[in-house]
């Protein structure tokens, strides 16, 4: 089972910011709704220690988070992984005299 990653609020909060929330193992029961083993986001709230169900709407969600942390970690993690290998990489290079 895979994770399944949704834009969303991590509260009932209208103050509060979209996350990144992650269904955790999750498996679509039917069209948009899903059981998870765990609901959190990925900048750390833990919404549902589960397993639970999860009925997805359409909330209107923005199609990126505006959570700082979340957005962070929105980039691919391969691809940052990527990019730190390189700048290393490159801070590792002499200089050119
Ligand atoms: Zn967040």
């Amino acid at each position: 089972m895979a994770d399944h990653r949704i834009v969303a609020k991590a509260m009932n909060d209208l103050a509060d910011d979209w996350h990144w929330v992650v269904l955790r193992d999750a498996h679509e029961l039917e069209p948009r709704l899903f059981v998870a083993r765990t609901v959190d986001t990925v900048c750390g709230i833990l919404i549902d220690a589960g397993p639970t169900r999860v009925r997805l709407y359409d909330t209107g969600a923005p199609a990126e988070p505006t959570c700082p942390a979340c957005l962070e970690d929105g980039f691919d993690r391969g691809l940052r992984a990527q990019i730190s290998e390189a700048i290393e990489a490159a801070e590792a290079l002499p200089l050119a005299r």
